[in-house]
């Protein structure tokens, strides 16, 4: 299935970066090709920029700066409103390139579309909300107080399990500020972020102000590092990248924001119906087959409910449908490629060599080469890969727990600290776990835990700052101390 003639607009199907205003070839006609995980077919081809052509476009964001800058918060707004009207109207072909090439089933990526597009008008609105302080004065006879600011051209580099809203999380805050943005997004997913750029250019913003820039990641990504001219750095995806990162951002001494891997433990109370535990904690294990940082990847289950929980989860998941996202009715796409298959099959032999109950997961009943069935393993301990690294697969780890200590024991044993689950009815026992659980996000009976206006991110190695919410925004602004002094008489320092 190719891509141009799955799409109403095809002007929003771009083999190009996208710089300046410009669609832009490679200077070398490098090129990579773009693969559909679902059937292995090539979807299209993008250029592989050289090292002059990525600082050609931090030339045109520096270029671009004054003027965005100079908008009023209210003009900004209104380009970015008009961004967010055309992600909506264009919905159906976002979806179909987010599904064609990253695997996830077309009703998810329609979410992925709604959910990317709200922080695009949350944030189109908080641009407008950037206000400074006023400090009682302690020098004699003079007004202080404090101005917010953009703080400069910000690059963000992204991942391919969210190709839409990994970019606008990032790109509306920093727009919003005042902040143009050079964005970098996985190889995988080029598409999305490039149909993003030319909605951008209809949306009325200006050149140099959205730009994306594709080639070889670590070259690309030190390029911008190094480059003085970028004061904020944002980074989505893996830890190993994202300490890579913070150290070659140390020398220009960039404002760094971090949202890597989770690991996220789904406590369930001994309170709890372990039919509707099962349910959640299916739904939490395997969206987007997965490859989801907030994916329940430990489910930590009070013993005296263990046996009934796993019977209902094995349940639900044998009714789960694996296969082609574009297809009908498909609860799981594929894998994005064949060595995140490869890794999914070594964490389950190590957990099974280490004493793990392989309860389901037949790979042979696997549609096509990238796809890897849901699969249950009981008996999961800290010694084995499933437990201690983040999967980033459709692999379940079920453990018993005996009290409300050992739970939060095993939940904090790891380097990660993103997003928990807990289910229970118990009150004193959710803030109890509340309290102690060592992560960013906590989310109580409930799967669904992110949007707009929360602050989005993680402790410990999960990463630095926080996305969405009131705060968000504040990852693009510099913060200037004003002393408007003398009024009425010479002072001192
Ligand atoms: P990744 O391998 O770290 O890649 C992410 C981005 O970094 C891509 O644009 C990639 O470019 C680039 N990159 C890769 N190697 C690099 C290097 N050596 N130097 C500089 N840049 C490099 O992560 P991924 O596999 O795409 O995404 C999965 C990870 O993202 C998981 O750990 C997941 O938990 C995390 N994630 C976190 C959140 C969150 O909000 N906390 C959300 C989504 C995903 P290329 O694709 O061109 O190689």
């Amino acid at each position: 299935m190719t891509l141009s003639n799955q799409l109403s607009d095809l002007r929003l199907f771009r083999q190009y970066a996208y710089v300046d205003g410009k669609w832009t070839h490679g200077t070398t006609g490098r090129e990579e090709a773009v693969i559909d995980p679902a059937t292995g077919e090539t979807l299209g081809h993008i250029p592989v920029l050289e090292a002059d052509q990525i600082r050609g476009a931090v030339d045109a964001a520096d270029q671009a700066f004054a003027q965005w800058r100079a908008l009023r918060a209210d003009e900004r707004c209104e380009r970015l409103l008009a961004w967010y009207d055309l992600l909506q109207a264009n919905r159906e072909d976002l979806a179909t390139i987010m599904t064609l090439e990253q695997g996830k089933p077309l009703p998810d990526a329609r979410g992925e579309v709604e959910y990317g597009a709200s922080f695009v008008r949350w944030f189109a609105e908080e641009g407008k909300r950037t206000f400074g302080d006023t400090i009682p004065s302690h020098i004699p006879n003079a007004a202080l107080g404090t101005l917010k600011e953009p703080v400069g051209i910000a690059a963000l580099i992204t991942p391919w399990n969210f190709p839409l809203a990994m970019i606008t999380r990032k790109a509306a805050a920093a727009m919003a500020a005042g902040c143009p943005v050079v964005v970098k997004p996985a190889h995988e997913t080029p598409f999305s972020a490039l149909a993003l750029a030319e909605l951008a250019e209809r949306a009325g913003i200006p050149a140099g102000v959205f730009n994306v820039v594709l080639g070889d990641a670590p070259e690309v990504s030190k390029l911008l590092c190094d480059d003085e001219r970028i004061k904020a750095l944002s980074f989505t995806g893996s830890t190993r990248v994202g300490r890579l990162l913070l150290e070659q951002s140390a020398n220009t001494v960039k404002r760094v924001s971090l949202e890597l891997g989770g690991n996220a433990p789904f406590i369930v109370g001994p309170d709890m119906d372990p039919h509707e535990a099962a349910l959640a904690a299916v739904a939490a294990k395997f969206q987007t087959a997965g490859q989801d940082c907030l994916a329940a990847n430990r489910i930590l289950v009070h013993e005296s409910i263990h046996d009934a929980f796993v019977e209902h989860f094995a349940e639900r998941m044998a009714a789960m449908t694996v296969g082609n996202g574009m297809q009908g009715e498909v609860d799981q796409g594929p894998l994005i490629h064949g060595q995140a298959v490869d890794k999914a099959s070594a964490i389950v032999d190590d957990a099974v060599s280490r004493g793990a109950t392989l309860v389901a997961g037949d790979q042979s009943q696997a549609p096509g080469p990238n796809f890897f069935m849901p699969t249950l393993l009981t008996g999961v301990t800290r010694d084995m890969q499933v437990w201690c690294e983040e999967n980033f697969a459709p692999v379940a780890g079920i453990t018993a727990y005996r009290d409300d200590d050992e739970a939060i024991a095993m939940a904090n044993d790891t380097e990660y600290g993103l997003a928990a689950y807990v289910y229970t009815h118990d009150i004193r026992r959710i803030w109890k776990l509340l309290r102690a659980l060592e992560y960013g996000m906590v989310s109580v009976n409930s799967v669904k835990m992110t949007g707009p206006p929360v602050p989005f991110g993680g402790v410990k190695q999960s990463g630095l700052g926080r996305e969405g919410g009131v705060t968000g925004i504040d990852e693009y602004l510099e913060t200037k101390y004003y002393c408007l002094g003398a009024l009425g008489s010479v002072s001192g320092s």
